[in-house]
């Protein structure tokens, strides 16, 4: 980049000048965030960068860590914001991937760069992984971040910050879910299990995008019909429904090749009913509780596979922002300002959405 457009970009995304503060987002006690004035980042240091925060995706580790996990070692406060997109207000010494002006996302997770698992491209395995940001420390609910440049991700030209924003935590997971662990190919069945999240609307898509069939399960009618608008061929409205019967039904007792799982102890069980022999489960969540009982005769006489899959690896960021670029785009549910960001959480907590939250700067 050069000449005046430059200089503007230079102007309007300038790095943080010492003594400045900024805005940021805190989570104090829990479920109670503030929007405070913090101290802004010193000039980024030696293989860093500074990113001005432009949009944040919501997802549901930010409504457990609102909540609050006796469990989770954190001190508060805590700057909130788990998946975000921005732009690179500055470089520090020897970083020559990115100037300023730059279109970025950034992986969330503070990993070493180092251990075996990093070196082979496998981030969301690292052996010394610190935290995560915006849930154990500061995360990106703030105007300007220094991130090591090694886990900054660039956003294609023809996406938006708003979509690219879903890349790291949303898209990434799915992508790492259904094409790394359960290796989901094209003309496969797969079940999709809450639909209407996040990462269902976005496990649709992309199963749909390869030429599989998709049972989706939803809460409601209007969910249903939106389900339906996004390419899934069955939508069962578990409310009403016993899904495990439905979906043996529909594949003519055979069972899917796949199903995605992220509710947990309500549809865990049913989900594994669902399979067919050989069939693969992967689980990214357990929003409806941490424990079931599992019929273990029945694991291995189907022989079913199970993954459980936390995060993604900076390669799925990648695919999932090539894939956005080529049109595959996630489904917002809303827009909030930042403000707001509380409104979004009890939003997202209250399953009431269809899509991603996204909270802009
Ligand atoms: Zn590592």
């Amino acid at each position: 980049m050069s000449g005046i457009a430059g200089t503007l970009v230079g102007e309007r995304a300038g790095p943080s000048q010492a003594g400045t503060s900024m805005r940021a987002l805190m989570l104090v006690a829990d479920r109670k965030i503030e929007l405070r004035d913090i101290p802004a980042p010193p000039a980024p240091a030696a293989g860093e960068v500074q990113i001005r925060i432009k949009a944040i995706g919501l997802n549901h580790i930010d409504v457990w860590g609102w909540r609050g996990m006796a469990f989770a070692k954190r001190t508060l406060p805590l700057v909130v914001g788990v998946e975000a997109a921005g732009e690179i207000a500055s470089v520090g010494p020897g970083v020559t991937s990115y100037r300023a002006g730059d279109r970025v996302v950034a992986y969330g997770a503070l990993t070493c760069g180092v251990c075996k698992a990093c070196r082979a491209g496998r981030d969301n395995l690292c052996e010394n992984v610190a935290s995560i940001m915006g849930f154990h420390v500061d995360g990106f609910a703030r105007d300007l971040v220094n991130m090591p440049a090694r886990l900054v991700v660039p956003i294609p030209a023809n996406v938006s910050f708003r979509d690219a924003a879903c890349a790291p935590v949303a898209f990434g997971t799915v992508q790492h879910m259904l094409f790394d662990n359960a290796k989901l190919e094209p003309g496969e069945t797969i079940l999709v299990q809450a639909g209407g999240s996040g990462i269902g609307t976005t496990a649709i898509k992309m199963a749909k995008a390869i030429g599989c069939t998709v049972i989706t399960t939803v809460g409601d009618d209007e969910k249903a019909a939106k389900a339906k608008a996004l390419g899934a061929d069955h939508v069962i409205n578990y409310r009403t429904a016993r899904f495990e019967s439905l979906v043996r039904k529909l594949t003519g007792k055979k069972g899917v090749d796949v199903a995605f799982e992220h509710v947990g102890p309500d549809t865990f069980n049913g989900s594994l009913l669902c399979l067919k022999r050989g069939g693969r489960l992967v689980t990214c969540g357990s929003t409806s509780g941490q424990s079931i009982t599992m019929n273990l005769f029945q694991l291995y006489l189907q022989q079913d596979r199970i993954f459980g899959s936390f995060g993604c690896s900076l390669r799925n960021i990648g695919e999932s922002l090539a894939k956005m670029a080529s049109g595959l785009l996630p489904v917002i549910d809303t827009e909030v300002p930042l403000e707001e960001f509380e409104r979004g959480l009890a939003r997202l907590e209250s399953r009431q959405v269809f899509g991603k939250i996204i909270v802009m700067f």
